[in-house]
């Protein structure tokens, strides 16, 4: 558990993330992607060399994807290295370090040790200041594959964060192999789902795209999701193993 506490006037205030291994999958194809947009995320992440970014909210599976992303490139030949804030999962086989404050072990100073260790693909837990993001664009264009988080609302805004944030514009163009804005969807609980007639603006929606529909599944809410009618779906075991 990642536990954050706040002294407020009535008292500690909380919050508490669950970490629960057995709530996530490292793999990619668990993650909800379409089949197009699985290809285009695997052939960006299959490069030898070059950045690919990852953004959305904080809570929207950003670090989900880049484990399933890690997993899948992971061999016993290949070198990978994260460094991390805080290692949130362990990965089998690949060298994980926790940012430290402390002792001055920050993302840019994990990344300049990570340099010299020979690395072939590098994950960056986020990139939020100059010195990361030049070393690791200067990483990606040296023959390595950099993976990262960046915090912005669209893939495109990426773009503009790293000029912002001091990277040379030739640079950008040169190094990046593309980015991924992510959000997290709600899936329907499978205990008190029904099927309804669409309402007015649902079907407008779909006239748009020249599109009708008959039906729309809701849930009702039930004890199983909290009366919610929303409830995430496990992966199985298997994928897990
Ligand atoms: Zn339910």
């Amino acid at each position: 558990m990642r536990v954050s506490t706040l002294p407020t006037i009535f008292g500690e205030k909380v919050v508490i993330r669950v970490l629960d291994i057995h709530s996530v999958s490292n793999h990619l194809a668990d993650l909800g992607f379409e089949d197009h947009q699985l290809n285009a995320f695997v052939s960006m992440i299959e490069k030898p060399h070059g950045i690919v970014l990852l953004t959305g909210p904080t809570g929207s599976g950003k670090t989900s994807t880049m484990y399933g992303a890690l997993t899948r490139l992971n061999q016993e030949n290949v070198n990978i290295i994260t460094v991390e804030d805080p290692v949130e999962y362990q990965l089998d086989g690949i060298n994980q370090i926790q940012v430290n404050p402390k002792v001055n072990l920050t993302f840019a100073s994990g990344l300049r040790s990570i340099l010299r260790q020979d690395p072939d693909i590098i994950m960056v837990g986020e990139i939020r200041d100059e010195d990361t993001a030049n070393m690791a664009v200067r990483a990606s264009i040296t023959g390595h594959l950099v993976l990262s988080t960046l915090h912005t609302n669209d893939s495109i805004g990426a773009i503009d964060r790293l000029i912002n944030i001091g990277v040379e514009r030739f640079l950008v163009g040169t190094s990046l192999n593309g980015v991924v804005a992510q959000r997290l969807v709600r899936t329907i609980c499978k205990d008190c789902v029904v099927s309804k007639e669409p309402a007015e603006r649902e079907k407008e929606i779909f006239a748009k795209y020249n599109l009708k529909i008959e039906q729309v599944k809701r849930g009702k809410g039930c004890p199983t999701c909290n009366q919610t009618g929303y409830k995430a779906e496990l992966p199985s075991m298997k994928s897990l193993i």
